[in-house]
């Protein structure tokens, strides 16, 4: 990537990520340039390159990666290196840019360990709702380690709605109730990078024993090893010896059993056997639970920094995606607003979030917004498009428009076309005259709001 590219692709993010964010967190950003892959940028502190790999790594990386895909990484300096050997001639990468979803796999020399168990993710940290209440209290249950009930325990469902952290929180569990146990957690990916480590040592004999040897196995994201036979294999043998000795085994998956393809129908099968449990897309209150409980917590971590009311519930209703995203803006808003020292208002809420509420915007229909506006003024939807021009329907039409204008991204002659073909200098006169009378009619303006934050809501 050349400077100059680099030079676009600021401007492009200064339009997607909004003038503050930009300048507080882009702009600083010195190109380095690019090497083996890894694009380089030197940022003033170790939290400047922290947080913008943490917050705005993937949207960087995108970008950089569609005009150079040579780029797979990006790494963020600081100007003065501790010079760790006498060869340090390039500072370190201070940040890896976090990508959804992905483990440490570092090889680890002590061969009992697994990931390392994430302080964050307990069960009290846990926050329980209607979507994930069945795998909560099934991972509770095979916490608590009596005997063996549902084996294994599969746990699935979509990105980032806490399977990783059931499965911490168990580990966690397990060690503080039972610490005898020997408890191995790893990703799917782990266990297929260990055994192959192993068949390249010749050392088959010694991975066999290690597995078979543990109490309680937990496999994390195991739709991995789809498609990857010797592995599943030795994976479906390891499985089978540990249920042969009563010992659990908890799984996780981004599907069902029978939607991962490339999976042998007998390992399928296995997985089937015990408890298969998912987690729902997240709703609306257990999104504002997780919110209230991060912004407690966050309010600790920021003594006296304000939050406006109804942010949290704004958030809630916005940002429908999944946690891991929600809790990022979370974070984000309370760094931003701490840096800045100015209270989480509604507007620095927008300012500061604008590229993922943009992402999670809802998409409204124009029937949507037609259905509303006619129940609102009490009218009939034939007469809210149809040809009748006396001012009880021709208002309503106007403000139907208008939200049209505003809340969909329909072009005026695609929202003419709905409104009984009219034309689109029509529905641009519409919009203009209700922007009008918004300014002079607080009936108008106020009507225009509750049908906006309803079809929002
Ligand atoms: P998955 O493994 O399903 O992709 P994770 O377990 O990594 O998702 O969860 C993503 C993030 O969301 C983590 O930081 C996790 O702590 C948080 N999270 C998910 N569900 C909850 C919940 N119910 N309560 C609190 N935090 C949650
Ligand atoms: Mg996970």
């Amino acid at each position: 990537m050349t400077g100059d590219q680099w030079g676009s692709i600021r401007k492009e993010l200064s339009e997607t990520l909004g003038e503050n964010s930009f300048k507080n967190w882009i702009k600083p950003l010195v190109y380095l340039g690019t090497k083996d892959g890894i694009a380089r940028f030197q940022v003033p502190t170790n939290f400047m390159g922290n947080y913008v790999s943490q917050n705005f790594g993937d949207v960087i990386l995108s970008k950089v990666a569609n005009v150079d895909p040579t780029i797979r990484r990006i790494a963020f300096e600081t100007s003065a290196p501790k010079a760790a050997s006498p060869k340090a001639a390039a500072p370190a990468p201070v940040a890896a840019p976090q990508f959804v979803g992905e483990e440490e796999t570092a090889p680890q020399s002590d061969a009992l360990n697994g990931s390392p168990l994430d302080k964050r993710f307990t069960f009290d940290s846990f926050v329980v709702g209607k979507p994930n209440e069945l795998a909560h209290a099934a991972a509770k249950r095979v916490a608590e380690g009596g005997p063996v009930t549902f084996n294994p325990l599969f746990l699935y469902g979509g990105v980032g709605l806490g399977k990783t952290h059931l499965m911490h929180a168990i580990a966690w569990e397990l060690r503080t109730r039972q610490p005898h146990l020997n408890v191995l957690n790893l990703s799917a990916e782990q266990f297929m990078y260990r055994f192959v480590q192993a068949l390249r040592d010749r050392k088959m004999m010694d991975f066999k024993e290690l597995f078979r040897s543990v109490d309680v196995l937990m496999v994390d994201d195991v739709q991995f090893i789809a498609g990857k036979d010797s592995t599943q294999e030795e994976f479906f043998h390891t499985f089978n010896a540990l249920v042969d000795q009563n010992k659990q085994i908890i799984i996780s998956a981004d599907r069902a059993p029978d939607e991962i393809k490339d999976l042998e129908n007998r390992i399928r099968s296995r997985l089937q056997s015990g408890l298969v449990v998912d987690l729902h897309p997240t709703d609306y209150e257990l999104r504002l639970g997780i919110l209230q409980s991060k912004s407690e917590m966050y309010s600790r971590m920021y003594p006296g920094l304000e939050v406006e009311k109804g942010i949290l519930e704004f958030l809630a209703a916005r940002i429908v995606s999944n946690v891991r995203i929600l809790e990022g803006a979370l974070t984000r808003l309370f760094a931003f607003a701490s840096l800045i020292g100015k209270p989480i208002t509604m507007d620095l809420t927008q300012e500061c979030l604008t590229d993922i509420l943009r992402v999670s915007e809802r998409k409204v229909s124009i029937e949507e917004i037609q259905r509303k506006v006619a129940d609102h003024y009490l009218i009939r939807h034939s007469d809210l498009v149809g040809p009748k021009r006396v001012r009880t329907f021709a208002r309503p039409r106007q403000i139907a428009m208008y939200l049209c204008k505003q809340l969909t991204t329909r072009s005026l002659p695609e929202i003419g076309r709905h409104f009984g073909g009219r034309d689109h200098t029509t529905v641009m006169h519409g919009v203009r005259r209700i922007e009008e009378l918004k300014k002079q009619d607080a009936q108008i303006a106020e009507d225009v709001e509750l049908l906006r934050r309803s079809l929002e809501a």
